[in-house]
């Protein structure tokens, strides 16, 4: 379905937005991969995922709190692939403490990495996709892009602001091939959310079993984490041309967090 479509992923060396990059490749996208840490592994499990219809993957390793690396990410994208049809905004941190007791160092980089990021992106990439008259951005918000938790204010902030950019980004796009959404996770498992369960299982001397069920029960209703594969399919369907109509959506994977 992806055929000859160029995916840029950020943050996709690990978790979610690896899930994306490989169910993209799966539809024949050619990937640009993003992120920190080893990049042979990603790389392998993309091109496999792939491979049958033989997709390109390339690796930029811009930080995503740096306009000026993400600048030169879109270029030399735009260099080797022509454009990028598919923009997944997905790299994010977080940081945990009470407002009063928030770094703001760490709550710059929260705001960078997780909200000006995607700005700068969809910023760069727009003028192509608008030319081409077809184009996706897809930005990995959070059910805290729609809910609050304690102790997550940058996060918590920078995941509505995602939310917000988005609905802006597809009324602007809304006349055209060019489309804008949202997915919102509750709990996955991935690195960022296993420091979590790490900390519950100190604070609380659980084994790690026992405080993933503490983690979910107190917010996600199925006890189960969504998987990076779920919202591999999610952001494919947006891809599909039966998403040419949805717009600025902002659509939670939740467990039904949201729903309580
Ligand atoms: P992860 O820690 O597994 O992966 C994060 C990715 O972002 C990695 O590839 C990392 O190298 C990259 N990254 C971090 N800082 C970067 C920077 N400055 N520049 C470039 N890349 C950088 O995390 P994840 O759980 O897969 O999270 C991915 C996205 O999903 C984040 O935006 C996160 O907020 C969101 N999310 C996660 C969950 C969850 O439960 N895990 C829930 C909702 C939303």
């Amino acid at each position: 379905m992806l055929k000859g479509k160029t995916a840029l992923v950020t943050g996709s060396t690990s978790g979610i937005g690896l899930g994306i990059a490989k169910a993209l490749a799966r539809q024949g996208a050619n990937i640009v991969l993003n992120g920190f840490g080893d990049v042979d592994g990603p790389r392998a499990e993309v091109l496999a995922a792939g491979a049958a219809a033989e997709v390109q993957v390339a690796y930029h390793g811009a930080d995503m709190s740096r306009a000026a690396d993400i600048e030169d990410m879109m270029k030399s994208s735009a260099a080797q692939f022509g454009r990028v049809d598919i923009l997944v905004n997905n790299a994010g941190i977080q940081h945990v403490a009470n407002v009063e007791d928030f770094s703001v160092e760490r709550w710059d980089s929260v705001i960078a990495i997780n909200l000006s990021s995607a700005f700068h992106t969809s910023r760069l990439a727009l003028p192509a996709m608008k030319s081409a008259n077809w184009g996706r951005i897809i930005n990995v918000a959070s059910v805290h892009g729609l809910v609050g938790s304690a102790q997550k204010a940058a996060y918590v902030a920078a995941k509505h602001g995602v939310v917000g950019l988005t609905k802006v980004t597809a009324l602007e796009n809304a006349t055209t091939g060019v489309t804008c959404n949202a997915i919102c996770p509750g709990w996955v498992l991935t690195p960022l959310v296993q420091k979590q369960v790490d900390a519950k299982a100190a604070e609380h001397g659980l084994s790690n079993e026992d405080a993933k069920k503490l983690l979910l029960g107190e917010k996600e209703p199925s006890m189960q984490f969504t998987t990076p594969e779920e919202l591999g399919e999610l952001a494919v369907f947006f891809c599909s041309p039966a998403a040419n109509n949805v717009r600025g959506v902002a659509w939670n994977m939740d467990g039904g967090w949201a729903a309580q």
